[in-house]
């Protein structure tokens, strides 16, 4: 197949036309501070446009047999895939994270495209037994309708993936805001989408700096059937009370909080695996990223030794040095967080074991750092660091663990790690999250259900259950065949 270089476009996408604005924001690069590129700033007039166009391209969309989308959702992978290099190269640019990390979350992203391309056709209604001799009963599945999409910059490809392929593959038409931060990432994939064949006004994506103003229509207007959003909490909950005067249906993936266990049992290798896995990717920027790490007593300085060794091993540089595994934190705010954070844990007791500082590679790195001694009473244990800083908690016993790790309003990952078989089972049965990795750091793919519970959100993405939530089950039923 042809593929075409991904050429950054920098127009927002509405109805199939690249479109500009009277004023625009700049894309800067994390790692130098430097403008990437310019992207139209819009308002409510556009996003109002957008919503027309994606209600325009619903019928033909949604009337398509489901083999037909697939077959556009495919190509669509296919050219992702094809154009790995330069989306990761983009990403790198936009959000910081490292090379290596940047293609594999192409190839990440790309895998909810194909695993809808096929899910789609697999969107089964039911025949169910009859109640009364001369009805049948029988369920069908409709696409909901027109979506609204609000991402995030932490993962700027996959998220948009894993919400447009879902919806397309439903038969859904979509808009998408991404993120101010990283506009560019959504624009190059949307590009590839309309190479792929998907129709104008199918997929839209309206850049703005001015999120409340766009959110406010793509929340108002009642053509909108469904909003997916991942981001904060406290945006997650306004945007919830925003939708209930028109009744949308809501998938939300919000912030999380993951403890992350580490039993006296546990295989201390795979332990710290783990832990540096799920707690430095994305130089901490993610929302399943373990932010308190609880580690029993009998293995306490063992575990933290071992994880301050292979903390000073990692590198910070810009993501574009084939040597970095630790980029640049997405902007100052971030810095700013991750500071008040851990000098909150230092003036109540906490002890840095190795970093605590900002880099010298720019204002933006921060030095991986390990915290001992975190209790309860100390912010960073309540609120997500989002950064390069491991906070560890000393416990006792399998049952004050438990009670630590389900002692905050938010439940999306957790992880343990034990060797014993039963005290894996019973823990992860009682810990209060939507996705529990045992033994393991990173789980996240295509086919398994991504999601959580408590004020981690609503709704799963990914997996068979990612489809559903852009389905509707319409039952009908068949009266008088005996007539
Ligand atoms: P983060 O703290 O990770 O940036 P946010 O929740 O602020 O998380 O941002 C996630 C997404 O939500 C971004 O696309 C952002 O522009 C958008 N957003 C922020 N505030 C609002 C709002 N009031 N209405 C709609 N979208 C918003």
């Amino acid at each position: 197949m042809t593929t075409t270089p991904v050429t950054y476009p920098t127009g927002a996408l509405i109805d199939g036309q690249w479109i500009t604005s009277a004023t625009s924001f700049p894309v800067i690069n994390p790692a130098t501070g430097k403008e990437i590129a310019r992207v139209p700033n819009l308002g409510a007039k556009e996003t109002q446009d957008a919503v027309d166009a994606a209600s325009r391209a619903l019928g033909a969309w949604s009337a398509k047999p489901a083999k037909d989308r697939s077959i556009v959702l495919r190509r669509w992978f296919d050219l992702i895939t094809a154009n790995t290099e330069p989306l990761a190269q983009l990403m790198t640019a936009e959000q910081g994270k490292p090379l290596s990390e940047a293609r594999g979350e192409v190839a990440y992203g790309a895998s909810f495209v194909e695993w809808f391309a096929e899910e789609g056709k697999r969107a089964y209604g039911r025949t169910i037994p009859t109640t009364v001799a001369s009805r049948r009963y029988i369920t069908i599945k409709q696409p909901i309708g027109v979506v609204a999409a609000i991402t995030p910059w932490n993962f700027p490809i996959a998220m948009i993936t894993r919400k447009v392929a879902s919806a397309l593959a439903a038969g859904c038409t979509i808009i998408v805001k991404p993120a101010e931060d990283t506009p560019l990432c959504a624009l190059a994939v949307a590009k590839l989408a309309l190479d792929a064949g998907v129709p104008p006004g199918v997929f839209n994506v309206v850049t703005t700096m001015d999120a409340p103003a766009v959110g406010k229509v793509l929340t108002d207007d009642a053509r909108v059937r469904k909003l997916t959003f991942t981001g904060s909490t406290a945006v997650g909950k306004a945007l919830y009370r925003q939708c209930a005067d028109t009744v949308k249906k809501l998938t939300l993936e919000l912030g999380g909080n993951a403890p992350l266990l580490i039993f006296d049992d546990a295989n201390l290798d795979q332990a710290v695996a783990g832990a540096m896995a799920s707690k430095y990717r994305n130089a901490g920027q993610t929302c399943v990223c373990a932010n308190r790490i609880l580690v029993q007593s009998g293995i306490y300085d063992r575990f933290a030794a071992a994880l301050v060794a292979a903390v000073e091993k990692l590198h910070v540089a810009p993501g574009t040095d084939a040597r970095c595994t630790i980029g640049p934190l997405i902007n100052a705010d971030a810095i700013a967080k991750v500071e008040a954070l851990s000098a909150d844990a230092i003036a109540k007791g906490a002890k840095v074991m190795t970093g605590g500082t900002v880099n010298a590679a720019g204002p933006l790195f921060y030095q991986p750092t390990v915290i001992s001694g975190v209790t309860r009473d100390m912010d960073i244990v309540r609120e997500e660091i989002f950064g390069p800083v491991a906070a560890l908690m000393r416990f006792e016993t399998e049952a004050d663990a438990i009670a630590l790790a389900n002692d905050t309003p938010f439940g999306l990952a957790a992880y343990l790690f034990s060797q014993n078989l039963s005290r894996a089972w019973r823990v992860a049965e009682k810990l209060e999250a939507g996705m529990v990795g045992v033994n393991d750091g990173i789980f996240s793919n295509e086919v398994v259900p991504f999601g959580g519970v408590k004020q981690s959100g609503l709704g799963r993405e990914g997996a068979a259950e990612g489809l559903d939530e852009y389905l509707e089950t319409k039952f009908i039923c068949l009266g008088a065949i005996d007539a």
